[in-house]
């Protein structure tokens, strides 16, 4: 699903975030990220969504080189790559329920298609019963679930997840590793990056370890933060 060779990054500053990256992650794999900050995982993410494209190397998703997409070809990777953010970022003038449709509204789906897949979305991540709510009505965990279910609701076959519990208090992180873990198992490739020690030595999953922007382990057999 996610093939990366020889990736480095070069930002126009010259600081140089990833080096010689080789990654491959299958379809339905629970991929863990970790490093301390600076260390590049964002920078692996924001390739994956095309944020950024590669200074030298290819990243393939679902068999398409990403660098060479022309640009009319961008919204369909957007479609097939859902992403969760440390922040949430919601609309905070927008119910739930608006908030996951605003992710169809951008890709032009039919009033129809929303009233089918938001109610969807909402139940995946438990959350039916809060569709009028407003974002500062719900509490950190529900409003992580919302931005999960925005992020599913394209139906994506990969869900990038970028430090996605690191405002959560540790139950509430617990409950959202088991959703991204659900979610995997229904055959949704699940990238999270974290430096969650605790979350990473509980979950037992593969583990890719960056130190100043290089793999410098891949416990593919799944590990803990530090050991294989
Ligand atoms: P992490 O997500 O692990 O904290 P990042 O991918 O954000 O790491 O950053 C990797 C390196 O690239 C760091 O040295 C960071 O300062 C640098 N960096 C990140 N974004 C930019 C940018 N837009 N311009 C220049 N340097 C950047």
């Amino acid at each position: 699903m996610i093939h990366m060779e020889g990736v480095s990054v070069v930002y126009p500053d010259g600081t140089r975030a990833l080096s010689g990256v080789d990654l491959q992650v299958d379809r339905g794999e629970f991929c863990f990220i970790v490093g301390a900050s600076g260390s590049g995982k964002s920078t692996l993410l924001q390739l994956l969504y095309r944020e950024l494209v590669p200074t030298e190397g290819r990243v393939i998703i679902a068999g398409q080189d990403v660098a060479g997409l022309p640009r009319s070809r961008v919204p369909m990777l957007r479609r097939n790559v859902g992403v969760v953010f440390q922040d949430f970022r919601l609309l905070p003038d927008k119910n739930v329920w608006e908030n996951v449709a605003f992710a169809l509204d951008v890709v032009g789906a039919s009033r129809r298609e929303k009233f089918r897949k938001v109610p969807l979305a909402l139940e995946l991540v438990g959350l039916g019963e809060k569709e009028s709510s407003l974002p500062n009505q719900l509490s950190g965990g529900e409003r992580q679930r919302v931005s999960i279910a925005r992020a599913l609701v394209n139906n994506p076959s990969i869900l990038l997840a970028d430090e996605p519990t690191g405002n959560l208090d540790p139950d509430i992180s617990w409950e959202i590793m088991q959703l991204l873990t659900n979610i995997a198992e229904r055959g949704t490739t699940v990238l999270c990056a974290t430096h969650d020690r605790i979350i990473v030595d509980g979950m037992r999953k593969r583990v890719v370890s960056l130190v100043g922007g290089t793999i410098v382990r891949d416990a593919r057999g799944g590990g803990g933060y530090d050991e294989p």
